[in-house]
């Protein structure tokens, strides 16, 4: 059926029902991460001849799965990650960080697996009713309530194993969008404890994307192929790895990838990967470009990140970056800071690079605090407007 004959997904058609249960944040305000979960969840369906059914926020729970589900199967699913803050003003509704890159993003990776396409602002509207019936479980800033809209594809009635491609057959396939969230925080969760820094093991001999591939969309599929190489890193002692393709560095774990380096006298250059269809364009990553340039091109005025120097000449750039120019550099004495940007630990700085080659370890000096001036510049100012800091800032999204 043509898509223009199904009906668009409609957040006007919501219906709520409450949970019986009212869950408490816990007093220390520790998450594990992945392991608490809100009391609701907001559930479409989406069938191949009606199109988007009415969104349902439902108390949080299991769903029923087909064992001839394709998404377990062909990993026909994708998911999205952002963060919904409440702010430290009493009169303030929560907000959310440049949904509208989540949406975008969202629909490309639709796209490239054939999930049905929907309105991203629909999508957002329904997102902030969810956080809303969940306001109790959003914690204090600088903490935040992580939410995780996924689309995986799945039949709601038995169906045949498909034998090829999950492509849509008729009734017997039905598609969901569940939306969960969980309270996490800035400087608890995954790997980034209080800024610590972490290491990375430069990774050569396995590739979490490729010319022609998929690397730029937030695709299930994407990640546990990602696990078997973490786990040698791991052994050897490094949190997580440096993908590198071709020779290139391409993203730090599931972080998109900042270097900083020494150019000159006073003269520094932070450059990241540029997006060539490998990469995930991270929201962060393009939050950070945009707040460095900004600070680059006025760097007395409000755009100011206050923890960089003022005599630093600041350059900024999107492109390739070589592993053996990373380890000229280091080795020289240039390579200043490394970090990792992503929603989950908006930024993570890395100290130590470990090369496949058995040579030694890169690494970077150390700070107290854990974070370099060009991260620390960069921290302050995103984890503001993220909490509001900064009424009325384009970035953020009342709910
Ligand atoms: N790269 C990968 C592979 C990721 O999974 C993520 C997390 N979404 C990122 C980068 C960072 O993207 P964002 O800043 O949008 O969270």
């Amino acid at each position: 059926q043509e898509e223009e004959t199904l009906r668009p997904l409609d957040a006007s058609k919501l219906t709520i029902t409450r949970s019986a249960k009212t869950s408490k944040l816990p007093e220390d305000l520790k998450f594990v991460w992945g392991a608490t979960f809100t009391d609701h969840m907001l559930i479409i369906h989406h069938s191949p001849t009606e199109g988007w059914l009415d969104p349902q926020i439902v108390p949080y729970g299991p769903l029923q799965l087909d064992p001839a589900s394709a998404c377990l199967h062909y990993a026909p699913a994708l998911f999205e990650g952002m963060k919904a803050y409440r702010t430290d003003k009493p009169d303030s509704k929560p907000l959310l960080f440049r949904p509208d890159m989540n949406m975008a993003r969202m629909k490309r990776s639709a796209a490239r697996v054939r999930l049905p396409d929907f309105d991203g602002d629909e999508l957002i509207k329904l997102i902030k009713k969810l956080i809303e019936v969940d306001q109790h479980m959003i914690p204090p800033p600088p903490h935040a309530l992580y939410i995780r809209p996924t689309i995986p594809f799945f039949p709601t009635k038995p169906a045949a194993p498909a034998p090829a491609l999950p492509i849509p057959n008729g009734e017997s396939i039905a598609y969901t969008n569940g939306s969960s969230a969980e309270p996490s925080s800035s400087d608890e969760i995954t790997y980034s404890a209080q800024f610590s820094p972490i290491a990375l093991l430069a990774t050569t001999s396995a590739t979490r994307s490729w010319p022609g591939g998929v690397g730029e969309f937030k695709l299930a599929g994407n990640y546990a192929p990602c696990f078997a190489p973490q786990q040698k890193a791991l052994a050897k002692g490094y949190q997580q790895n440096l993908w590198c393709l071709e020779g290139r560095i391409s993203e730090a774990g599931q972080m998109n990838m900042f270097c900083v380096l020494k150019k000159g006298e006073g003269e520094v250059e932070v450059t990241t990967p540029r997006l060539d269809g490998t990469i995930l364009p991270g929201v962060t990553r393009d939050s950070v470009l945009a707040l460095l340039r900004a600070h680059a091109a006025n760097s007395s005025g409000s755009d100011k990140l206050e923890a960089i120097p003022s005599d630093w000449k600041l350059t900024v750039s999107e492109r390739d970056i070589e592993l053996s120019e990373l380890v000229t550099e280091a080795r020289a004495g240039n390579l200043l800071e490394v970090f990792g940007t992503g929603t989950a630990a908006i930024l993570c700085p890395v100290n130590r690079i470990g090369l496949e080659d058995g040579s030694p370890d890169l690494t970077t000096p150390s700070f107290s605090g854990g974070l370099g001036p060009v991260a620390r510049g960069v921290y302050e100012k995103i984890s503001s407007i993220q909490q509001g800091d900064v009424p009325g800032h384009q970035w953020t999204v009342e709910c």
